[in-house]
């Protein structure tokens, strides 16, 4: 690891003009830490942002605005977002491990990094992420965890968040501040694709610092909710497919339903196609899986991870089925 300096921040403002100067934001340091010291990543000057907006402000109308150095383990441990947003605590909760979430902040959680392996192995493989055009070597390669929707012949990389994908769900809004003043960003928009440019992760510009996301009023299918992880071990491990999903049956049919995936994509991937295709049907078992097939026509395997089309599509009928109670 390069030696680098350490500034702590105390309002944005001061975090702000640092970062103008070059220095980079660290929240709770547990994925830039790992990436400086596997030099992975590089950072002269790093403004530690954890001292900054870290509550949650209920406006008038019910929306929550939660502030972006917010550590995962207090978010999930919320009674308003345990009783209004249940996917979302489920989802904090079934992230690392608990010294880590301890750490974590909200911000740093949505900015973390691919855990693809060839990423990190900065000696013996080529990656396109790391070194744009250098080629990559998880296509042809170890790709069990890698993309099936929205990937490129320049990268198959996934975005590891569980908590992005209940974010996505939710339809939150990320806050951003930065050198041309402050703006929002749906959280679905905010990741990027990776498209001929694997290297550019998000819409987030130089200088530019999430400050709070926004959580709109709890409607009956975000209370009505659930995440659903499928790792390769019960504990301590990265989706291989993740489900954030809400529902809202009345009289028997679909009236809201909330759809994510993790573990599929470069980004959370809002199931759209398949809540287009339930509403209004019955809420049967039979509907959300042709639903599920619809959302997963488009997915294109590699080698080594077909089987994630068939976890995804039972996974989501499995979610839909437990949160309709007894469908027919
Ligand atoms: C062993 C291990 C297992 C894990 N398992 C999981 C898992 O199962 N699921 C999961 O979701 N995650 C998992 N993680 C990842 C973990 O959730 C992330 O490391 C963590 O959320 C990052 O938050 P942080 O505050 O520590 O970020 P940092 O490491 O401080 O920063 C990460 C990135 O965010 C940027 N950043 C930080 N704050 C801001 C801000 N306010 N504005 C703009 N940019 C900012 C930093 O510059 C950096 O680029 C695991 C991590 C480890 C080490
Ligand atoms: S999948 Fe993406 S992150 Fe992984 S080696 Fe290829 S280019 Fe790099």
């Amino acid at each position: 690891m390069t030696p680098f300096a350490f500034h702590i921040a105390n309002d944005r403002a001061e975090a702000l003009a640092l970062a103008a100067d070059g220095a980079r934001f660290v929240g709770g340091g547990t994925n830039l830490v790992d990436l400086l010291r596997q030099n992975v990543d590089s950072a002269s000057q790093l403004v530690d942002v954890s001292r900054l907006t870290s509550d949650i402000q209920e406006a008038d109308g019910g929306a929550l605005l939660i502030g972006a150095s917010m550590k995962n383990s207090a978010l999930a441990a919320q009674p308003l977002i345990r009783e209004r947003y249940p996917m979302l605590s489920r989802a904090l909760l079934a992230g690392a491990s608990a010294q880590i979430r301890n750490m974590a902040t909200v911000g740093g959680n949505i900015m973390q990094r691919t855990r693809c392996a060839y990423f990190y192995d900065v000696d013996g493989a080529r990656c396109n992420k790391r070194q744009p055009g250098g080629g990559c070597d998880a296509i042809g390669g170890f790709n069990r965890y890698h993309a099936i929707l929205g990937a490129s012949n320049n990268c198959v990389a996934t975005h590891p968040s569980d908590m992005c994908v209940a974010l996505a769900a939710l339809s939150a809004v990320v806050h951003l501040a930065g050198p041309a003043g402050e703006r929002t960003v749906p959280l679905a928009e905010f990741h990027a694709l990776p498209g001929a440019s694997p290297q550019i992760e998000s819409v987030l510009q130089p200088g530019e610092m999430i400050t709070a996301v926004e959580l709109p009023p709890a409607t009956p299918a975000m209370v009505n909710s659930e995440y659903r992880k499928l790792r390769d071990r019960s504990s301590y491990a990265f989706a291989l497919v993740s489900v954030a999903a809400g529902l809202d049956v009345v009289e028997g049919k679909v009236a809201e339903v909330r759809i994510a995936l993790g573990g599929v994509a470069a980004k959370p991937w809002r199931a759209t196609h398949a809540e287009a295709a339930l509403r209004g049907l019955p809420a049967t078992r039979a509907n959300f899986l042709s639903a599920a097939e619809e959302e997963l026509a488009e997915a294109r395997p590699l080698e080594g991870n077909a089987f994630k089309i068939g976890l995804a599509q039972r996974t989501i009928a499995a979610v839909l089925e437990s949160l309709a109670g007894d469908p027919a």
